[in-house]
C-alpha cells in the first residue's frame, strides 16, 4: 500500500471520468511546509495563523513577523495556491498577553472575524502583513467565523483601507489575490447563495459546522455521539453550500477533518466539492481513493445519502459500497 502511494506523487488527482480536484494541506506554521512537500500537496488549504500569535509570549507579532512567516510558506510551495486564514482566537484558544473576559459560552463569543472587526488595529496588521506577501506567491487569503453577509463587508471593507495604505505608501502587492470566507457557522450556510456574490470561495470548515448545526460541544467526550460528520442536516447545508457556490461561478474547498476522511470523501466527491484541505499525510491515500471512482457514480451516490434519515444510515451505507 505504501508503495502504490509513492507512485502517486506527481500524479493529478482526477477521477476515472475526468473530473479534477485540488488535494491541499492543513498547516500551522512555516515549518510544516516540508511536510506539504513529501506528500505532494497541491496547495494549503488552510494556513491557520492562530498558532503565530499564539506562539508568542508578550505581544502580538509584528507586521514584519507575520511577512516573513507569510511570504515563507508562498515562497516555499513555489506558487502553488495558499489560503490563509485571518486571526481565529477566541473559544479555547487564548493569547498570555491578551487579556480576554471571562465568558459564559466562549465557543459563541468574542473570537475570530467578531474580535478582528472590533480590534482593528490587530486586524490591519494581519492583513498589511498578508498583502506584502502577496508578491511572492499566491495568495489566497480566508475570513473565519463569518456569520452574517454585514461581517463578510465589513472585512472587506478593512481590506480596501489597508489597501489605500499600501497603495499611498508606494507598497508593492498582487492584485489578484483571492477573498474567501470559512462556512463553519449554520447562518453563513443557510445565506450562502447572496454570500457567493462577494467572494471568491468558501471553505466548510465542518469541525464547527458540526458542532453548531448539531449543538453538540467538540470538545464534549460525554456528548461525542452525538457529533458525527454523517448527521443528515450536516450532509444538506454542505451540498446547498457547494450549489449555491457553484451557481455564482465560485470554488468550494473544505478544510474540516472531514475533507481527509476516507468514509467522507466519496459523498463530498459526488456533491460537487472541488478542494479538499486535510492533514498532510491524508493527502495520497485521498488521492489513491479518487483516482479509483466515478464522479458520475459518487453523484449518484451523494444523491442516494441526500435522501437518509439518520447518520447510521448513512454511515453504514458507505461502509457497505465502499467495503471500508
Ligand atoms: C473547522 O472549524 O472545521 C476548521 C477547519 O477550523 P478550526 O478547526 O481551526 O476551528
Ligand atoms: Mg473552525
Amino acid at each position: 500500500y505504501r508503495k502504490s502511494l509513492e507512485l502517486l506523487k506527481g500524479q493529478e488527482s482526477i477521477t476515472t471520468d475526468g473530473r479534477h480536484v485540488e488535494l491541499a494541506g492543513n498547516i500551522g506554521s512555516p515549518n510544516d511546509v516540508s511536510g506539504l512537500i513529501k506528500n505532494d500537496a497541491e496547495g494549503v488549504g488552510l494556513y491557520r495563523t492562530e498558532f503565530l500569535y499564539m506562539d508568542k509570549e508578550d505581544a502580538f507579532p509584528s507586521e514584519e513577523e507575520q511577512y516573513e512567516a507569510y511570504k515563507a510558506v508562498l515562497e516555499g510551495m513555489n506558487n502553488k495556491p495558499i489560503v490563509i486564514r485571518t486571526l481565529d482566537i477566541g473559544g479555547d484558544k487564548e493569547l498570555p498577553y491578551f487579556e480576554m473576559e471571562p465568558e459564559m459560552n466562549p465557543f459563541l463569543g468574542y473570537r475570530a472575524i467578531r474580535l478582528c472587526l472590533d480590534r482593528k488595529d490587530i486586524f490591519k496588521t494581519q492583513l498589511r502583513a498578508l498583502y506584502r506577501a502577496s508578491v511572492h506567491g499566491k495568495l489566497r487569503i480566508m475570513f473565519p467565523m463569518i456569520s452574517s453577509l454585514e461581517e463578510l463587508l465589513s472585512a472587506k471593507e478593512v481590506i480596501k483601507e489597508v489597501l489605500a495604505e499600501l497603495d499611498a505608501e508606494k507598497i508593492a502587492y498582487a492584485n489578484d489575490v483571492e477573498v474567501g470566507m470559512m462556512i463553519e457557522i449554520p447562518s453563513a450556510a443557510v445565506i450562502s447563495d447572496i454570500l457567493a456574490k462577494h467572494i471568491d470561495f468558501f471553505s466548510i470548515g465542518t469541525n464547527d459546522l458540526i458542532q453548531y448545526t448539531c449543538a453538540v460541544d467538540r470538545m464534549n467526550q460525554k456528548i461525542s455521539h452525538l457529533y458525527n460528520q454523517f448527521n443528515p442536516a450536516v450532509l444538506r447545508l454542505i451540498k446547498m453550500v457547494i450549489d449555491n457556490a457553484h451557481k455564482e461561478g465560485k470554488w468550494v474547498g473544505m478544510c474540516g477533518e472531514s475533507a481527509g476522511d476516507q468514509r467522507m470523501i466519496p459523498i463530498l466527491l459526488g456533491f460537487g466539492l472541488d478542494e479538499f484541505s486535510m492533514s498532510p499525510i491524508s493527502i495520497l491515500p485521498a488521492r489513491k481513493l479518487i483516482n479509483s471512482l466515478s464522479y458520475a457514480e459518487m453523484q449518484k451516490f451523494g444523491d442516494e445519502v441526500l435522501a437518509m434519515g439518520t447518520a447510521k444510515e448513512i454511515k453504514e451505507y458507505v461502509d457497505k459500497t465502499f467495503n471500508m
